[in-house]
């Protein structure tokens, strides 16, 4: 089994040694490091328009609400009817991403109906941060990050006016249940957690850059729709359950597992789950050969310990698009790629993007 140094996304503050590997640090495979700083993103990014099915907006329609829909541009598309397909099963509607209320997890938060795009934020540690809001005009959803770091128990955003300006702010609780992550203990030679003077300084040098990385959010357009969150899964290969997984080392804890380790050969091809636009490239201590992707709304996706890179900041990807390649630089001990997911600054399961 692989694992994983990745260390750039722990919204914890203390400076602290993150995990190092047991293992030799691997061969380097001629990265091609762009460490641009970030660019402001320009407002005119806009992925493509896809609504998101809703289900609320589903029952609405089928009581005939659906005759307010062509003056909002809410019409569906029509299905095209098929002789041969049995009539559908009565499946549980699908969002993305699915719902999971505890720390690494994501809650949905019915924002209710209005005319334009409400907005909404999310306290962490003493910033307000701008939370993703999809639906349309008969509802939209706030689809909120819940810190690996959140507490169980009440928490809640503040929906703001809506884009009309309507309203005042306005609390939205909700519960973040607990979920005990597995512990993975850990006795490694001491030299190999506490980093030297040089390497310390590097760290804390990239470990700011990644922050103004992770700040990053890129506001839809004015009437743009929110494109579904339905993730491709980036590369085939042997998923990890380790999201989540709380690591000790010596005794000392570190900065948790927040991504998806995915095990495949070096050279693999990985692709854009979503439409987006590069963000940051770069080679960093811990992460390796690493890309960012911003997706909009505060959607950020992170590749890591990359052999390859071929794309540069401010190169803007369609679903599917390859661009770049599993490799085992930074610190881990096989190659395999760790993909993060963010939502509101707080990485989130990447399972619950994708179909299982
Ligand atoms: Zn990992």
């Amino acid at each position: 089994m692989w694992a994983c140094g990745e260390a750039a996304a722990s919204s914890a503050r203390r400076p602290r040694h993150p995990f190092l590997s047991p293992h030799p640090p691997p061969r380097r495979h001629g990265i091609r490091s762009f460490a641009t700083p970030a660019p402001p993103v320009p407002a005119s990014f806009s992925p493509p328009a896809h609504t998101t099915p809703l289900t609320r907006r589903a029952a609405l329609a089928s009581a005939g609400s659906l005759l307010l829909a062509p003056a909002m541009g809410l019409h569906a598309k029509p299905q095209p009817a098929s002789a041969t397909k049995p009539p559908a099963a009565p499946a549980a509607p699908t969002v993305w991403p699915q719902a999971l209320q505890v720390p690494g997890g994501v809650a949905r938060l019915s924002l209710g109906p209005a005319s334009a795009r409400p907005r909404a934020l999310v306290r962490q540690g003493d910033v307000d941060v701008p939370v993703l809001v999809a639906g349309d005009a008969i509802e939209w959803t706030a689809i909120v990050g819940i810190p690996l770091a959140a507490a169980p128990g009440d928490a809640f955003i503040t929906a703001l006016a809506d884009g009309n300006g309507n309203g005042s702010p306005r609390p939205l609780h909700y519960t973040v249940a607990p979920k005990r992550y597995k512990e993975q203990h850990l006795q490694v030679s001491p030299r190999t957690v506490d980093l030297s003077p040089e390497d310390q300084a590097r760290y804390e040098r990239e470990r700011d850059h990644q922050a103004g990385v992770m700040a990053t959010f890129t506001a839809l357009p004015a009437g743009q729709a929110q494109p579904s969150l339905r993730m491709r899964v980036p590369v085939p290969g042997r998923r990890s359950s380790s999201f989540g997984l709380r690591r000790v080392f010596n005794g000392q804890p570190r900065n948790p597992h927040s991504g998806m380790d995915i095990a495949a050969p070096t050279g693999t091809p990985i692709v854009a789950p979503l439409a987006g636009r590069v963000i940051d490239v770069g080679d960093y201590f811990f992460n390796g050969g690493t890309v960012w992707l911003d997706h909009g709304q505060g959607l950020l996706t992170m590749y890591c310990h990359l052999s390859r890179m071929d794309v540069r900041v401010g190169d803007v990807l369609q679903a599917g698009d390859a661009f770049c390649q599993v490799g085992a630089t930074g610190r881990v001990t096989g190659p395999h790629l760790h993909w993060g997911v963010m939502l509101n600054r707080s990485m989130v399961d990447p399972a619950l993007f994708i179909p299982a």
